[in-house]
């Protein structure tokens, strides 16, 4: 049987675009450099008997229409809840918990401001309202500028749907497209730990202060989501992120999707026609009728080596570097933190060390000069405290997500000579909060930002595959005149966190590039 569609990576967009290209008759082939399905939603051990999410490590935005077509739950996936969203030790004496309740969640925050408890049902209620207009856009195909009749139809549908919100909202909107993280939670609250918490989403994965502007979108997009249909909710996916894309992998095989490990795509195959097929780096050539790419948008530059064209230099300039260093340890022991000792709830909660939206400030301008921060943002979460399949009994493991690494470091230095240093002070960083925490490390493994490079193809070590800036989205994402899925050359489609609405396992872009090659489908099978 000739095949279809080639499909270059197997993440879990990749995954979810050839599922529903199957589903509709199609014959795929994906086609992945690394040994495991997944890309960066994997589960991997990590150290002997102790296994862990290696790169992306919690859940809320995988759309629940991808969850319900892919059958994600008959293929064994479960998502649990946190008992509360977050924990932020803020000195050795004193922390704040979020979440676990509104009531909750108003009595914790009135310790510190009254005023900022009383204002918290308004604050989730107008950010719910916001996040609903993105949630409204997330399965749409962004219209395409220069494009025909079909996206000027789209960009009026889509200008329609913003008009019709209240003109206070509208204005919300503006702000938090627009809007730094900090200024917009000043003109909510007063007291600091309640801004740090809210805040921490804004330089997840954005390698800004939280008072840069754009940053506001940032905590927006990582409030979109929902668990187990509670919005705004991370959880945890019992097995880690890899579970996700098994159940993924099953459906596609099911439905009868060719997956070929440990095959790394070199070029995309061109004919006077468009794309058709790829060549792997060891000179296998597979003949398709249509390519899709589920890689960074920036590779295209190397796959396409001899398209010229007006695309080249928009394309190289797509900004990816999300600056994150990432690390999971095998624990003895729970770290014992000082301001709430014990073992209790907020062992299952995500951990925040970075007290004040001052302190992820410093750390931003420290990294500026000197490529990360001594005193790093760190967040830790300990899976294995909600899921048994991951660690030996009494033992656990750790997740470390840490903000504000550079990609290239200054003066000539770099990451293989780093990497040890840098990891040692974000065991620093959580040892202050927690004294047992360095002697309790049974193993480790660190992925600096060239890490992620290397071993996932993430371009500038880019966790969303491009920078979630205003420059960078909707139409314009990965850049403007090619925001529909469709690439430069014919035949050719970007499935990725790549292409709108980014990053994050949400299954979105696959989903709905998906849609626009099966809207093309009579063009490209000539
Ligand atoms: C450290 C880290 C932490 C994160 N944390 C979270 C989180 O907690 N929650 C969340 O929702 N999101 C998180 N993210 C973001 C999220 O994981 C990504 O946005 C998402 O997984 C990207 O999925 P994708 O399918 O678009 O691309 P990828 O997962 O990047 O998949 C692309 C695939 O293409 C393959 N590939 C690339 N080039 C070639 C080639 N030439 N030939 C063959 N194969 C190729 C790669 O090997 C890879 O498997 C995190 C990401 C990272 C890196």
């Amino acid at each position: 049987m000739s095949i279809d569609v080639v499909i270059i990576g197997a993440g879990h967009n990749g995954l979810v675009c050839a599922c529903y290209l199957a589903k509709a008759g199609l014959k795929v082939v994906m086609v992945e450099r690394r040994a495991v399905v997944g890309g960066a939603a994997v589960t991997e051990e990590f150290h002997p008997g102790f296994r862990n999410s290696t790169a992306s490590y919690t859940v809320s935005l995988l759309n629940p229409k991808v969850v319900r077509d892919l059958r994600l739950a008959e293929h064994g996936l479960r998502i649990v809840e946190r008992p509360f969203s977050n924990f932020l030790p803020l000195s050795e004496s004193d922390s704040i918990r979020i979440g676990g309740g509104m009531e909750a969640t108003q009595r914790e925050v009135a310790r510190f401001s009254k005023k900022d408890a009383d204002r918290l049902p308004a604050y989730y209620e107008r950010l719910d309202a916001v996040a609903d207009v993105l949630r409204d856009l997330l399965l749409e195909t962004p219209p395409n500028v220069g494009g025909g009749v079909r996206d000027l139809f789209h960009a009026w549908q889509a200008a329609k749907r913003l008009k019709t919100l209240p003109m206070k909202l509208r204005r919300e909107v503006l702000d938090l497209f627009t809007m730094s993280a900090g200024d917009w939670l000043d003109r909510w609250f007063e007291s600091d730990p309640i801004k740090a918490a809210f805040g921490f989403d804004s330089v997840v994965g954005n390698f800004a202060s939280p008072y840069t502007p754009g940053s506001a979108y940032v905590l927006l997009h990582h409030v979109f989501g929902e668990v187990n249909g509670k919005k705004g909710i991370w959880g945890h996916a019992i097995g880690g992120m890899g579970a996700i894309t098994q159940a993924m992998r099953k459906e596609a095989e099911s439905l009868g999707v060719e997956i070929r490990l440990g095959s790394d795509v070199d070029r995309i195959l061109v004919r006077e026609d468009g794309a058709r097929g790829v060549a792997l780096a060891d000179g296998t050539e597979i003949q398709s009728r249509c390519v899709v790419t589920n890689a960074n948008p920036r590779l295209l530059l190397k796959l396409l080596p001899d398209s010229a064209g007006e695309w080249r230099e928009p394309f190289e300039n797509i900004q990816c570097e999300s600056a994150t260093f990432r690390m999971n340890v095998a624990l003895s022991e729970l770290p014992d933190f000082t301001a709430s000792p014990g073992h209790q709830a907020h062992h299952s909660s995500g951990i925040i060390m970075a007290p004040t939206l001052a302190f992820m400030d410093r750390a931003h301008s420290s990294a500026r000069e000197a490529g990360w921060s001594a005193d790093p943002i760190v967040e830790m979460l300990i899976p294995s405290t909600v899921d048994d399949s991951l660690a030996p009994s009494d033992r656990h493991v750790a997740s470390l997500f840490c903000q504000h690494f550079r990609y290239a470091l200054p003066g000539g230095r770099n990451w293989d000579a780093e990497r040890e240093r840098a990891a040692d002070a974000v065991i620093d960083q959580v040892t202050r909060f927690a004294p047992n925490f360095r002697g309790s490390i049974l193993g480790r493994r660190i992925l600096t930002p060239l890490d992620l490079e290397r071993e996932f193809g993430l371009v500038g070590g880019d966790i969303f595959h491009g920078k979630l800036g205003l420059n960078q989205l909707f139409s314009a994402r990965p850049v403007l005149g090619y925001g529909d899925y469709r690439m430069p050359v014919r035949n050719l489609y970007l499935c990725g966190s790549g292409a709108h609405p980014g990053g994050g396992v949400t299954g979105v872009p696959g989903h709905n590039a998906a849609r626009e090659i099966l809207r093309d489908r009579g063009r490209w099978r000539g």
